[in-house]
């Protein structure tokens, strides 16, 4: 019986995780995304039939025969009722704090496992226990990193702590000296593999996790949230060396690299480096002064005049920001947009990489207001053309165009790239106050002198050009 379940559960092992590669494949193109995410939900019950088949056979030593069944049934209901819940409700600048939650209970996973396969007797002996015990290590460090890091990113993307970056004395070498120390105990612990050890690395996997994401800064959180999802796929894998399970090896690794490249890209995008990100904003200097009080003088604007401004332009770029979902200002963007072309105005939208709070933010707002795709335009794109614009719209974004990232060496933000909106012959920024953006970095492009402020919510402000604009 054990023998045949587990051979079908093998075979269903095989589809799932082919389905999951057509997945990956899937997601990596607008067009075909939809698919993608098709082809991870047949893989995902696939794969949870097999395993409830391999439970109800007996195969693994969990509680037998109706009793395992009835519990694996129920925590999946649970699991699965939660999932829907938070999947319905959540808000689409919610999702990267949803995610990286998710990530976190991966990491408690993997620790729960390891930790696990460390008090259950498992009749090894010899080099198989020597490499059981390094799994085990292993697995509970990953985990760990993951559950605290995820934690943290969780309440920096949330807003519940700052997202400034922790500067804590030798930051960096406390780092090194967490890595260092978990090579020493895994040595050690394969040795002689004392509980004592075990809590160790878990302490030290959750200080180290915890550390090494309070000290990245808000500009670098994007590489920081793809790479936990990285963590966790190799949080995966680590607990399916445990199970013994093929497939969770499979998932974990295909989540982990691919989440590894994820990162290497976003970071070559921002001209951020790799390794400093990894390593918790090794040489990454903090931020000054606070962001909130380091402007010079502004100018501020009011929809009546704004609106005299944009009927009287030629071209106008739109680059909106975290702000515009906020406020959800899109649909009265999309009209000020169609209001605008036909008065015969050329409109355009540049999208920086990072604006918003989840890649494609922007995109998926624009779209789903009916904006043409053909006017929305990569922030490469669109840069070079900025200097000719007659007005740019700033809605509701700061760090996406804020002028030290190019301009000040010092700057936490400098080198990462931007939209270029200051070139332009007239800015219009829409926001409620002077507040830095998420990287808590004070922004030049506010007192600049074709800068002027149209203080108040988006979508009222955009909402008020409208109706202006009917006047004029
Ligand atoms: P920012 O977060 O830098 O700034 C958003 C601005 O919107 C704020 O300055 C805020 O100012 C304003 N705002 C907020 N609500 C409203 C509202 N209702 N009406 C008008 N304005 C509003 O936005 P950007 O999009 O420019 O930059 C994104 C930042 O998020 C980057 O630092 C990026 O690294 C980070 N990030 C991006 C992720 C991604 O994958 N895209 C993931 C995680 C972080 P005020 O309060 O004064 O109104």
């Amino acid at each position: 019986m054990i023998a045949v379940a587990g051979q079908i559960a093998g075979a269903a092992y095989i589809v799932a995780a082919l389905l999951f590669i057509l997945s990956l494949a899937g997601l990596s193109k607008h067009e075909t995304s939809r698919r993608g995410v098709t082809f991870g939900i047949i893989g995902m019950a696939i794969a949870l039939i097999a395993t409830v088949v391999l439970v109800a056979a007996g195969a693994w030593d969990t509680p037998s025969g109706a009793l395992g069944l009835t519990l694996l049934v129920v925590a999946v209901l649970i699991g699965a009722a939660i999932g829907l819940w938070r999947a319905r409700i959540v808000q689409m600048t919610g999702m990267p704090e949803l995610i990286a939650l998710l990530h976190s209970f991966v990491g408690l996973a993997a620790v729960l496992v390891g930790w696990n396969g460390a008090l259950s007797d498992t009749g090894l002996t010899g080099a198989l226990a020597d490499i059981h015990h390094a799994e085990v290590f292993i697995g509970v460090f990953i985990g760990g990193v993951t559950f605290t890091g995820s934690i943290v990113a969780f309440l920096k993307l949330s807003a519940r702590i700052s997202s400034k970056p922790l500067m804590l004395p030798g930051k960096n070498a406390l780092n090194l000296g967490a890595l260092a120390l978990f090579l020493v105990l895994t040595v050690w612990y394969v040795i002689t593999p004392e509980l004592w050890l075990l809590v160790a690395v878990t302490l030290l996997a959750l200080a180290l996790g915890w550390h090494l994401v309070a000290s990245i800064g808000g500009g670098d959180m994007p590489v920081v949230v793809s790479m936990l999802n990285s963590y966790s796929g190799w949080a995966a894998a680590a607990a399916g060396f445990l199970l013994n399970n093929d497939l969770l090896i499979v998932t974990g690794a295909l989540v982990g690299s691919s989440g590894a490249y994820l990162s290497y890209i976003m970071c070559k995008a921002m001209n951020r480096s790799f390794l400093s990100v990894i390593a918790g904003g090794f040489g990454i200097a903090a931020p000054r002064t606070d962001g909130d009080q380091a402007h010079g003088e502004h100018r501020e604007i009011d929809a009546e005049a704004a609106a005299d401004l944009l009927a009287g332009a030629s071209t106008v770029v739109i680059t909106p920001g975290y702000g515009m979902a906020v406020a959800q200002a899109q649909h009265g963007v999309a009209d000020l947009v169609a209001k605008l072309r036909e008065r015969g105005v050329d409109v355009r939208f540049g999208i920086h990489p990072v604006a918003g709070r989840l890649p494609g933010h922007m995109n998926v707002l624009l779209a789903e207001a009916k904006v043409p795709y053909d006017i929305v335009l990569e922030m490469d794109e669109i840069n070079d053309d900025l200097s000719g614009v007659d007005v740019v719209l700033v809605i509701g974004a700061n760090d996406t165009v804020n002028p030290a990232a190019a301009e000040d060496p010092s700057s936490p933000i400098a080198g990462m790239p931007v939209l270029r909106v200051w070139e332009a012959d007239n800015v219009i920024v829409f926001k409620r106050s002077m507040a830095s953006g998420y990287a808590g970095v004070p922004n030049p492009l506010f007192s600049r002198d074709n800068a002027q402020m149209l203080f108040g919510d988006a979508k009222e402000k955009v909402d008020e050009i409208l109706f202006q604009l009917t006047r004029v």
